[in-house]
């Protein structure tokens, strides 16, 4: 007797060898049999007839460290057939506890609201280390599996006391590098650097190489959202050298489509210099839609004047002619010509749907006069930074040199927002990333079968994630139902933008770890995810 038994499905086993009619059957938390006709009976059958097998996909490059402690359904990666996600991306992470140091941490980087960092700070378990917050993931329960990575930005900033531009000294380096090896220990997969971001971004080529030599020791992966200022390829290359110095594996963070040039650059050290390298990919993006109170944190994060004075002293600078000036210099939103900045949500619904530059035209005003009263006046507004058609994403999808890279993964970068405030801030097309990548790369004749390995077990081998990626009997059962031809997200043209909580369709059943965790479409929770150690 089987606990569960899949029949009649298309398996396409991850492997990237060709798909095969086949039941599979699973005990526990393992796939036990794939046989072509399994006349046992399962606890529970689902019928796969038409449908494809998969194992779960592996998302390289998220940042869901603690959504859980809210709710770990994690609907959103079962409805797109994910069941594993590496987490601690673009240098932020969970350790160095306490629990109060990485809320702070995470609130100052703009990546969690004054609201909920004063909310989790009552309502998080505490942690120390890697540990201590496994422990806390595994009495909270969560639907998927993580691995997790250091963020070089958390240590650093820890460490330092603060974001500074200069080399950590002897003894900081010391400090940084027993953390690291602390938690490495633990199971932590590797270190993130998001050198875009401070303070992460204050390291150079030495103090990357030093870093990522410790990780080396343990094997470990480095990904790194890359230096965009000095230019994609050139940071591209950066990264590159640091494996080359150190040795490390490397996973290029959500490389970019408008820069072919670089996704070669990763298959050239793969294949001629023999690198263990990845790059993942973010496959449609059409930013952020942020709420007002958001945004006035975002204006905050980027001035260290503002930063000292708080959201308070952002409203304040709001009403002067020279708080309006420094506002303009240093917030990126006020780049550019505001055709790209919309209210989609509106307390005056005359607004709503319109781009800032519009609403500017007829009010016969300056854009940024327009940007800057929105922000400062007292209704609440939902914006979207972006706009349906951007150019750093194609609308004809990527570019033959990419397409064809053996190397290339999805990352879907899905970044926790206020589960219990979904306007707060959100990403749409991030959370269809595996069915957008699917059909992109179907339509430009890629195997389905490689389609799968490429975000199954290539990842999985790269991470060094044992027994999954792949179906194969001994392997955990952590499988994906899908029906291929509703596979899909909406696209930038269909989606309403008003509605945080779209999510992909066409996935039937998901099985986290041998348990239903998506059953012919509805949401379950068993909480059969694990938090992955390294070694284990
Ligand atoms: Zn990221």
């Amino acid at each position: 007797m089987y606990d569960v038994i899949i029949r009649n499905g298309l398996v396409v086993d991850g492997s990237g060898r060709e798909a095969f009619k086949s039941d599979i059957g699973v005990i526990g938390e393992k796939i036990c049999k794939i046989e072509a006709e399994i006349n046992e009976k399962g606890l529970t059958e689902i019928d796969a007839k038409g449908k494809i097998v998969i194992p779960g996909f592996i998302d390289p490059h998220v940042h869901e460290e603690w959504v859980c402690f809210i709710d770990g359904s994690y609907e959103l990666f079962l409805r797109q057939g994910v069941t594993t996600v590496v987490n601690g991306n673009c240098g932020h992470s969970i350790v160095p506890g306490p629990r109060e140091n990485i809320l702070n941490y995470y609130w100052g980087n703009g990546l969690i609201s004054t609201k909920q960092r004063n909310d989790y700070l009552t309502r998080f378990p505490e942690w120390q280390d890697f540990d201590g917050y496994a422990k806390a993931v595994e009495e909270k329960g969560t639907n998927i599996n993580f691995a997790t990575l250091l963020g070089h930005g958390t240590i650093r900033w820890s460490v330092m006391n603060g974001a500074h531009d200069r080399p950590p000294t002897e003894e900081e380096a010391a400090m940084i590098e027993n953390i690291m090896r602390h938690n490495l220990e633990q199971g932590m997969w590797g270190i993130s650097f998001g050198l875009d971001y401070v303070p992460s971004r204050y390291a150079d080529l030495d103090e990357l190489v030093s870093v990522a030599k410790i990780v080396r020791d343990y094997d470990g992966v480095a990904a790194a959202h890359l230096r965009h200022y000095i230019g994609i390829k050139e940071a591209t290359e950066e990264f590159i050298e640091v494996g080359r110095r150190s040795g490390v594996k490397i996973q290029v963070s959500h490389l970019k489509p408008t820069c072919p040039e670089a996704f070669e650059l990763v298959r050239k050290a793969a294949e001629e210099e023999g690198m263990r390298i990845l790059a993942d990919t973010i496959p449609r993006s059409t930013g952020h839609c942020t709420s007002k109170s958001r945004l006035l944190q975002f204006v905050m994060a980027v001035s260290d004047e503002l930063f000292a004075s708080g959201i308070e002293g952002v409203k304040a600078a709001l009403k002067t002619p020279e708080g309006r000036e420094m506002i303009k210099k240093d917030a990126y939103i006020f780049a550019g010509d505001k055709s790209d900045k919309f209210v989609i949500l509106s307390e005056d619904p005359s607004l709503e749907g319109r781009s800032v530059a519009d609403i500017a035209k007829e009010r016969n005003q300056d854009p940024d006069e327009t940007m800057l009263d929105l922000l400062a006046d007292d209704k609440n507004y939902v914006f979207w930074l972006g706009g349906p058609s951007r150019t750093d994403f194609p609308a004809d999808g990527h570019c033959e040199t990419i397409v064809k890279n053996p190397y290339v993964c999805v990352g879907t970068d899905e970044i926790m927002g206020d589960i219990e405030d979904p306007y707060d801030w959100y990403e749409l097309q991030r959370r269809g990333g595996f069915p957008i990548f699917m059909k992109m790369y179907l339509k430009k004749n890629v195997p389905l079968e490689e389609i799968v390995r490429r975000n199954t077990s290539m990842v999985a081998k790269h991470f060094d994630i044992k027994k999954r990626g792949e179906l194969k009997e001994g392997n955990f059962a952590d499988i994906a139902v899908i029906d291929l031809d509703s596979y899909s997200y909406p696209s930038p043209e269909e989606i309403d933008y008003r509605k945080p909580l779209t999510m992909a369709s066409g996935v039937d059943s998901v099985i986290v770890n041998g348990k239903l965790a998506l059953d012919k479409g509805e949401l379950k929770r068993p909480f059969a995810g694990k938090v992955l150690r390294r070694n284990n």
